[in-house]
């Protein structure tokens, strides 16, 4: 189904600038932007994916990965289709690039299936899988029909938005998952086709005003030297050392053949990356400890295995243990 996009402009003889994403992709009639998904039709712009679900199942909330918000639950997950990057190391490249399979779902009947996952212990929904910003149209529905019933809305997304629109939606919006690529302008530009600074504008926008946390995907020699692990941890350590940074383990996917990420690079990013942050998390590869620890006794306060999670000491948001406040959404 289609929907006109909510920001965008008119321009002469029927051209259109989409203000959705920093992309803002000029478009010519008949033709769509990067990401796919948007069309413009004799000078309106529609996005062509409103309410169309590639992906529905429930996950562990640890899967997204979320570690700080509600631990050991569970989430309604859902996604759609189109991408405004075009990474070649895509994990997901099947529904973010090519034509999946589409069913519709309205905000109301998303919000039904909403209250029958209830019952397999789901907090709310998980827009994820592809790239939920550019669902924009259906987000701006969906949520606050989801968030009015009483369930958390989270996304996991590549934090490639313009303020403007990401204002507008923030307030409906319970966590965030934001890719933090890389630290480096060239990597995003060659790898991604995309910006760096735009990412870091939405990590900083999102920081303190919702729950969030971040994840960098460790592409063999193309984003894991201690060097830029150190800048990147750093800068967000500046926003918020509490901020959990979940370090990703890469496999051969999509475009890019390099050999998966080693355990030592993964040992050594998040030795690098917890001298600055409190909470460091190894994701994609077994055998690594990720428990939660309380930051000022050391407590334990989440104990994980692969998705089995025990809550030990929390007491709502504080450790049980030295009564300290734990950044943990309970
Ligand atoms: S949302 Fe799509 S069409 Fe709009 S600027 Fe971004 S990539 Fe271009």
């Amino acid at each position: 189904m289609k929907a006109e996009v909510a920001f965008y402009r008119r321009l002469e003889e029927k051209n259109v600038n989409c203000e959705v994403c920093p992309h803002n992709c000029r478009i010519k009639p008949g033709r769509r932007g990067i990401c796919r998904v948007r069309v413009n039709l004799d000078g309106t712009l529609y996005a062509t994916n409103y309410g169309e679900h590639s992906s529905i199942a429930v996950d562990p909330i640890e899967k997204k990965p979320l570690y700080h918000f509600f631990p050991g639950r569970n989430i309604l997950s859902v996604g759609t289709v189109g991408c405004n990057f075009s990474c070649g190391f895509c994990q997901n490249y099947r529904i973010a690039h090519e034509d999946a399979p589409t069913r519709f779902l309205s905000p109301d009947e998303l919000l039904r299936l909403a209250e029958e996952c209830r019952a397999r212990d789901s907090v709310g929904v998980a827009y994820t899988y592809s790239e939920p910003l550019m669902w924009y149209e259906y987000l701006r529905d969906v949520l606050p029909v989801i968030k009015e019933a009483g369930f958390k809305n989270v996304l996991v997304t590549n934090g490639y938005i313009n303020p403007q629109p990401l204002e507008a939606v923030l307030p409906h919006i319970d966590a965030l998952n934001i890719d933090l690529k890389s630290f480096s302008e060239e990597f995003y530009r060659r790898q991604c086709g995309g910006r760096l600074e735009p990412v870091k504008e939405t990590i900083k926008l999102c920081a303190g005003r919702t729950h969030v946390e971040v994840t960098t995907l460790l592409v063999t020699g193309l984003n894991d030297t201690p060097e830029e692990i150190d800048e990147l941890s750093r800068w967000l350590a500046g926003i918020d050392p509490s901020i959990p940074l979940h370090l990703s383990a890469y496999f051969p996917a999509y475009k890019v053949s390099l050999p998966p990420t080693s355990r030592a690079t993964m040992a050594m990013a998040r030795e690098v990356a917890a001298r600055n942050l409190n909470y460091v998390y190894v994701g994609n590869m077994a055998g690594f400890e990720n428990d939660t620890l309380c930051p000022h006794c050391r407590a334990l306060l989440v104990s994980r295995r692969g998705y089995q999670v025990r809550i030990d000491n929390l007491d709502g948001d504080r450790c049980a243990v030295c009564g300290q406040t734990a950044p943990l959404v309970n």
